[in-house]
């Protein structure tokens, strides 16, 4: 094609005009935000919800202006957001997002870096290894574990049974990246009744079906129960809880991994909120054992207040989690001396995530990280206290930042979820536990104060009155 030295005028005007103006104002907009969200609706009202309609338009034709854009998102998007980054969001396992992310998240989304390779982004690669290493102190696990950064713990999840799928069937002799899965010798997957759902989903993605599975009961508080343990072989696949999604228990890491490593087995351990009570001399008796694992699955966006975007998986075996996310290309050269990111992760290009985690580690420091996940502990008990006070019956010990409540009967609490949901004070979710329906109550957010829980309690009161 001949060379016509084509210019769009729209990017020659966007190229022409000062970003400045409009960084200030995207900077105004959030801080209004961040300002108000204590006083705003936990949960947007229908009005706000249904104004919403403003976005259903077809793409212009012609560009919008930045100035444009934001006021748009700001009047209409602000207001029907979720205030989970005020202090009485409770529902599903969430958390906030800390000053020193959010604001270093700002810089280097202008750097717009891709960690996939060390020659791609040099700081990308640094503080992703500094991460690992920072990850393997803080949770107390063995020296040699490499981190992978990804979306969430769905992900991390994939990586770790991907890691642990190949090398069970490596055992036998089987290379299961050449020759697939059919034909493979049989993995034997072991989880907990009370498995997350993204684990049962992650076993249907890598080829393990959702019904191939032994699911071993939990005890009363939600904790695989270790005497109805399966027999053990080195073609299982056994997947453990620090931080059962609905009680918030953890298992009995120490003796069923010294079980499970005995007999050969891959140990995965989720952790997505409850892996950070290592952190903590007050809560690390509750994951003594894991660093027997072979792989651990943890999310920064929901203990560790981080922004969303910020799964990790952790594996002792480097070269097991680098064979099972393998790409070559000709134009990839590797080295073994500068941290080619995307060996240890499905993506090669994507954004650096472990600039937020860096920044927040950075913004609390080693004891902040252990007082955080201290104080959302002793909320959860004091939140879980008040309760009671009330004539609410709590159905878990309280042991990490779970609690799990109910008003009387199912009827009376699914009807308490939802008038509580409507309310705009607070938002917290329904669940099962053992068939009774539940409130599950997730203190997740660094902003909860003794003070929200009050404000909480006493709607929750006003409107168990109502009922
Ligand atoms: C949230 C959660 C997951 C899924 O993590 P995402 O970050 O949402 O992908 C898995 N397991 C447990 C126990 C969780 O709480």
């Amino acid at each position: 094609m001949k060379n016509n030295y084509y210019v769009s005028p729209i990017l020659e005007k966007i190229r022409n005009t000062s970003i400045s103006d409009d960084l200030h104002l995207a900077a105004d907009f959030a801080e209004e935000y961040i300002n108000s969200v204590d006083s705003m609706r936990v949960y947007p009202s229908d009005e706000d919800i249904n104004n919403l309609s403003v976005f259903s338009h077809p793409l212009p034709d012609d560009p919008t202006s930045i100035r444009g854009i934001l006021e748009k998102l700001h009047q209409f998007g602000s207001k029907a957001t979720v205030a989970q980054t005020g202090g009485r969001y409770f529902g599903f396992v969430c958390g906030g997002i800390l000053p020193s992310s959010l604001c270093a998240k700002w810089l280097y989304d202008a750097w717009d870096q891709n960690p996939a390779m060390f020659v791609l982004s040099p700081i990308g690669a640094t503080l992703e290894d500094v991460c690992e290493k920072w990850l393997r102190e803080l949770l107390s696990l063995p020296m040699e574990t490499v981190a992978g950064f990804v979306s969430g713990s769905s992900t991390a999840i994939i990586c770790g049974f991907l890691a642990g799928r190949n090398y069970l069937l490596q055992q036998q002799g089987y290379d299961v990246a050449a020759k697939g899965l059919n034909g493979a010798p049989k993995i034997k997957v072991v989880l907990s009744e009370g498995a997350h759902s993204t684990v049962f989903k992650a076993l249907s993605i890598i080829g393990l079906g959702s019904e191939n599975i032994t699911r071993v009961p939990m005890d009363a508080q939600g904790r695989i129960s270790e005497d109805k343990l399966p027999l053990l072989d080195n073609s299982t696949l056994m997947i453990l809880q620090a931080g059962n999604v609905n009680s918030g228990a953890f298992d009995n890491f120490a003796s069923i991994c010294k079980k499970g490593k005995e007999a050969g087995a891959w140990i995965h351990v989720d952790g997505a909120f409850g892996l950070w009570a290592a952190t903590s001399s007050k809560s690390s008796h509750l994951t003594k054992g894991i660093e027997l694992a072979d792989s651990w699955s943890v999310d920064g966006h929901k203990t560790l207040n981080t922004p969303y975007d910020n799964g990790i998986i952790l594996c002792r075996h480097k070269h097991v989690l680098v064979n099972a996310m393998h790409m070559t290309g000709g134009y990839i050269q590797l080295t073994e001396s500068n941290r080619d990111s995307m060996m240890f992760t499905m993506e090669m290009s994507r954004r650096t995530r472990a600039a937020d985690l860096w920044a927040t580690l950075m913004g609390l420091g080693k004891t902040g990280v252990a007082e955080l996940v201290e104080e959302l502990c002793a909320k959860a008990v004091y939140f879980a206290d008040e309760l009671k006070k009330i004539g609410f019956d709590i159905e878990n010990e309280v042991v990490f930042n779970q609690v799990l409540a109910r008003w009387k009967n199912d009827e009376l609490t699914q009807r308490l979820i939802e008038k509580i949901q409507k309310s705009g004070v607070l938002w917290l979710g329904g669940s099962k536990w053992f068939g009774k329906a539940v409130m599950r109550i997730s203190v997740c957010s660094y902003k909860t104060t003794y003070e929200d829980i009050n404000i909480c309690i006493s709607e929750i009161k006003r409107l168990t009155d109502e009922l």
